[in-house]
């Protein structure tokens, strides 16, 4: 089935503020409860979780400048292979917090959470016992305009935790066994009966003695000191497309942090920034540039060389009487787009130069020139004179 547009499933623009989100979302999410809707509860759970995937996604800046780019199926095409050592780096890093969606509406908190057992939404749960995605990772990288237009491949360094490879993950010192805690009978959870809203329900919380996990070590690992992973300086291939823009993500599946007990390994999101250039500017897929001529060239006519972004100079003629400001078009010499198998084209504007000292030769020619143009009266502009 066809995923439904996130902004159409809150009913929202897509210029809607956070403010507006958190309003469509509130209401929607009282809406679709299936405790509040007893009688077509599996269309409201349907219903339900559409809407909290969609707010999971657009309230969260990044994710939502990510749809916004990829749309729902998300980024595909590019990003991908990563790992390998090579190079040096020194980006920072950090962990991404999940969804944070219940801390805003405190109200409803415990009705999800009494819904959903305690887990969270968006394949981040908390305090669940089954597996659980590892935390995506985000990371900046900074590179040249040129290596947006051609392409490059990077590689970040960044501080992950990974599986620790003495006891594989289980925190367990080898040789010794994980017990299964006592007091949650290895679920994880204490189950109590509260009063909501809603009457009455059945909730759960982390137990505090497995402290969620359902499991007891008695003896960690000497590595990891029993957590399972170790944190460990991580050194990433990245691989970014030709025409990426500045403020794009690419995602690299699976290279984030470690799932727990089976759960899959979280991504990592890699944010690029282009630095400015000083001759190229980028507006779309289109490269703009101011190129100098002189005003005998801009009279006369000439073929003049424009400095490509690759490095090339492309021979372009410009036709006698060009004006100061003309634009120029060299088509598909910009941008490739990203998401298309079309390519922006170049295009430059001429700023002419006026000298500033001549030789006598040159000045006497121009006397002479002026005398003849004098004679004319200066070309009529629209407006100018009224
Ligand atoms: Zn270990
Ligand atoms: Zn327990």
């Amino acid at each position: 089935m066809a995923k439904r547009d996130y902004y159409e499933v809150l009913g929202v623009s897509k210029t809607a503020t956070d403010d507006e989100l958190k309003k469509a979302y509130r209401k929607l999410a009282k809406k679709y409860h299936p405790d509040a809707n007893p009688d077509n509860k599996k269309e409201a759970e349907e219903k339900f979780k559409e809407v909290n995937e969609a707010y999971e996604t657009l309230s969260d800046p990044q994710k939502r400048k990510m749809y916004d780019q990829f749309g729902p199926d998300g980024p595909q095409g590019f990003g991908g292979g990563a790992g390998g050592p090579y190079g040096q780096g020194g980006y920072y890093s950090y962990t991404t917090s999940g969804f944070n969606g219940f801390d805003d509406f405190g109200d409803l908190g415990d009705i999800f959470s009494s819904f959903f057992g305690g887990s969270g939404f968006g394949g981040r749960s908390r305090q669940n016992n089954g597996p659980t995605k590892g935390a995506d990772l985000k990371a900046n990288i900074d590179i040249s305009f040129e290596d947006s237009y051609l392409g490059v491949e990077k590689e970040i360094v960044l501080n992950r935790n990974e599986t620790c490879s003495v006891c594989h993950g289980s925190g367990a010192r080898p040789g010794t066994k994980v017990e299964t805690c006592s007091m949650c009978h290895g679920t994880g959870t204490i189950k109590q009966v509260q009063n909501t809203i809603l009457g009455q329900m059945q909730t759960q919380r982390p137990c505090n003695n497995c402290h969620g996990t359902g499991k007891v070590i008695k003896e960690p690992c000497d590595e990891c000191k029993g957590k399972g992973t170790v944190r460990k300086q991580a050194r990433i291939k990245v691989k970014i497309p030709a025409g990426i823009d500045d403020g794009q993500t690419i995602v690299l599946r699976g290279e984030g942090e470690p799932g727990e007990k089976g759960g899959s390994k979280g991504d990592l999101y890699i944010v690029v920034r282009i630095k400015k250039h000083s001759i190229f500017t980028r507006k779309g897929d289109n490269v703009l540039c101011d190129v100098p001529i002189t005003f005998t060239q801009a009279t006369l006519g000439a073929e003049i060389e424009v400095p490509m972004v690759d490095g090339r100079k492309e021979k372009y003629r410009i036709p006698e009487g060009t004006q100061p400001g003309t634009k120029f078009t060299i088509r598909n010499e910009g941008f490739k787009n990203i998401n298309g198998n079309y390519q922006g084209d170049f295009i430059f504007t001429v700023q002419v130069q006026v000298p500033k000292r001549l030789n006598k030769e040159q000045r006497d020619l121009l006397v002479a020139l002026a005398k003849t143009m004098n004679e004319q009266p200066p070309i009529k502009k629209k407006g100018f004179f009224g």
